[in-house]
């Protein structure tokens, strides 16, 4: 017989405050969860959903899956500057299949662990295959991270290497093996959110996005919000070697414009990039200086000699 709604959300989802934060006066069990804000703090919320056949491959596994549903909106947070709290997950479930909910609460529950944060409540419905999940971080009062903050005269960050994401999906979807393959579909099915990243850029950045999109549609948020232009240096777009050896010269396009990246793209004023860049370096977390801030509303993409560099219209179509 299949496993009622009841036993499905205790056995697979009810975990006592896993991440030990405070604030947390009821979770799962009631009507509502009940929280407490922190004194002295914001909280940052953000919701997300994947749905079979649009946000992901009939074939990725459920434990790669929920890493991957908390995974983007973690990532979110980050970009932010939040601290993960708690999130909350609606599940809609073609039927309740135990070796499937045993997986998926697996990947979920071990980077909810992580990143410590606490699953406080849901929903669960019959029906195809869709994942929601919505999070809420704290940040101190006034020092949120948003799009809207770049000066001219920034300088253009980005963390991690850039195009993997996509060129991992691609892997998924050609069906490709071997090592480089493998790595790239990891770095689809279970992004890294930047919250390390994140904690360091408190005070320091003026803006930042996460790369959901690819850097030059994500950055184009950050100009647009803030009224400025941006000129990113090609040469300097942070590639990694399994994507080059995978894709050679489409890797370019796939980390200017390819998406599901998940990594963070912010500007700091020249004055403070040198407290930024020593704080990453201390920790060893990659950062890549790829641009600057400009007057105008422009996004350049400047090629070795100088010249502009445009996107190939041909090759892959990612949208
Ligand atoms: P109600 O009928 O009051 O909306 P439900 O029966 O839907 O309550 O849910 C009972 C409890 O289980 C609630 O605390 C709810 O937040 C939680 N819950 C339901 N589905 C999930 C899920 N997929 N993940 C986590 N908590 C869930
Ligand atoms: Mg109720």
């Amino acid at each position: 017989m299949a496993i009622s709604e009841f036993e499905l959300i205790k056995q697979y989802f009810d975990r006592a405050n896993v991440a030990g934060r405070r604030g947390i006066v009821k979770g799962i069990g009631d009507d509502a969860a009940i929280v407490a804000a922190p004194t002295g703090h914001e909280i940052a919320i953000s919701i997300d959903t994947l749905v079979q056949g649009v946000h992901f491959p009939e074939n990725i596994t459920p434990a790669d899956l929920a890493y991957r549903a908390l995974a983007v909106n973690l990532s979110d947070l980050a970009a932010s500057g939040a601290t993960p709290w708690w999130f909350t997950l609606a599940l809609t479930l073609p039927e309740s299949d135990e070796a499937w909910l045993q997986a998926f609460s697996e990947g979920l529950f071990e980077l909810a662990a992580n990143a410590r944060i606490d699953l406080i409540g849901g929903d669960t419905t019959k029906g195809p295959l869709a994942i929601t999940i919505q999070v809420a971080g704290i940040v101190p009062t006034g020092k949120a991270l948003m799009r809207s903050g770049a000066a001219v005269g920034d300088k253009i960050y980005c963390t991690g290497t850039l195009g993997d994401g996509c060129g991992g999906l691609q892997c998924w979807q050609q069906q490709l093996s071997g090592d480089h393959a493998d790595y790239l579909k990891s770095r689809f099915s279970r992004p890294q959110p930047r919250l390390i990243e994140s904690s360091l850029l408190l005070g320091l950045a003026n803006s930042c996005i996460d790369v959901s999109d690819g850097l030059l549609a994500d950055l184009a948020h950050i100009i647009a919000a803030s009224n400025v232009g941006a000129d990113v240096d090609i040469t300097q777009v942070p590639v990694s070697g399994p994507l080059f050896k995978q894709f050679g010269e489409l890797s370019l396009e796939y980390a200017l414009a390819g998406g599901d990246d998940y990594e963070l793209c912010f500007t700091v004023a020249p004055h403070k990039a040198d407290m930024v860049e020593s704080a990453f370096a201390k920790q060893q977390l990659r950062l890549t200086h790829v641009g600057h801030i400009t007057e105008g509303s422009e996004l350049r993409c400047i090629s070795p000699d100088g010249s502009l560099y445009t996107l190939p219209k041909s090759g892959y179509q990612h949208f």
